[in-house]
């Protein structure tokens, strides 16, 4: 899968496949990430990316120009979907993730400042996606959490698939509580019945722990 990010912050983005896991599935070719900076392509003589809102109000806006243009010169494949990460777009989840693994490359524009020029929406039409209810100053944490919980159900990028498979959310429940060792920390011990090697019990310790933790900490989603 492609990852294309339009940021005026491109190594804020390009840091995070550095390390671990991210970084071994851009190596294995799992995935690609690259990025396009709209300020190279800003028309005018400073490289100006933004100005201030016709009408008033505080902040600066994205400028039209050279985000659009950016965009333009991104080679799309013919399985592509543009994602403008905004506050006021769908909300992400585990459903709307999975949907995202059938695309073959995902254009993400991450915004800035007070936001897009209207026209950018209007003239790319993208898919918009929240990460939720809050507003933070820049689209590329966002972009980042999309492509990271996109990537890691991608075969290749998890040592194991199953891993993703028994993940919270994945078939609606939470997942059960986990444990390493020791076997006893301060006190805290591993519940007996991991111990013991019958693989039966240990599956209904846990499919039960996944059912009390979703019940009483996320009911919506028993519902
Ligand atoms: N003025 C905009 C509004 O109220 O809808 C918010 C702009 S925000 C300060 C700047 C950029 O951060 C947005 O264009 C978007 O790309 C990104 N952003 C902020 N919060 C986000 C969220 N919850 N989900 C996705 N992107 C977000």
């Amino acid at each position: 899968m492609r990852f294309d990010v339009l940021t005026l912050f491109p190594d804020m983005v390009e840091d995070y496949f550095k390390y671990s896991i991210l970084k071994r599935a851009v190596e294995v070719n799992v995935i690609e990430v690259n990025t396009i900076n709209p300020r190279d392509y800003a028309l005018n003589k400073h490289k100006k990316v933004d100005d201030t809102p016709y009408g008033g109000g505080a902040g600066m806006v994205l400028m039209p120009q050279p985000y659009v243009d950016a965009y333009e010169s991104i080679e799309k494949n013919e399985n592509s979907l543009t994602v403008m990460l905004s506050p006021q777009g769908t909300p992400l989840n585990d459903q709307l993730v999975n949907d995202l693994t059938r695309y073959n490359q995902i254009i993400l524009m991450c915004g800035h400042y007070e936001g897009f020029d209207e026209r950018i929406r209007e003239i790319i039409k993208p898919k918009e996606i929240s990460i939720g209810d809050f507003v933070l100053t820049g689209g590329e944490l966002p972009a980042l959490c999309l492509i990271d919980a996109v990537s890691r159900k991608l075969e290749g990028t998890l040592g194991k698939i199953e891993s993703a498979q028994n993940d919270s959310f994945s078939d609606g429940l939470l997942e059960y509580p986990q444990y390493t060792k020791p076997r006893d920390f301060r006190g805290f011990k591993v519940p007996e019945v991991l111990l013991n090697g019958n693989h039966k019990e240990i599956e209904e310790f846990r499919n039960s722990q996944r059912f009390i933790r979703t019940k009483i900490r996320r009911p919506d989603l028993l519902n």
